[in-house]
């Protein structure tokens, strides 16, 4: 095995390498203005939205206790799925390349860890 044909081997295993942490330095990279440049979930037309009952704001949505956290403690700010730390609109990884809003809540809305 030439020294060529191993060096070419280390810089395509390289390349699909980087490629793999695309979409993970999406996600975790994204920053707040970046968020509030996506478009809004649009709860009367989006399929998902419409399917998973998601609201601007939660106070406006019947949501039941889940998993010993109350109803009206739900929200997307405090759900596993949002994808930022801040921001009055975030994505969401269940609209992707949308933004919720920082107080909607949906039907799949699950409580962050930690
Ligand atoms: S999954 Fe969570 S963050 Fe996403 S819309 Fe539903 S409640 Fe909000």
């Amino acid at each position: 095995m030439s020294e060529m044909n191993k060096s070419r081997r280390d810089a395509v295993k390289l390349m699909l390498g980087g490629l793999a942490a695309v979409p993970v330095l999406n996600l975790v990279g994204m920053t707040s203005v970046q968020a509030a440049d996506l478009p809004h979930v649009d709860p009367a037309a989006d399929p998902t939205a419409k399917a998973l009952k998601y609201v601007h704001d939660a106070a406006t949505a019947t949501r039941p206790d889940k998993a010993g956290t109350p109803g009206a403690n739900q929200h997307c700010a405090n759900c596993q799925f949002i994808q930022a730390a801040e921001g009055e609109w975030r994505p969401c990884s269940l609209f992707p390349g949308k933004a919720v809003n920082q107080n909607g809540w949906c039907a799949s809305w699950t409580l962050k860890a930690g």
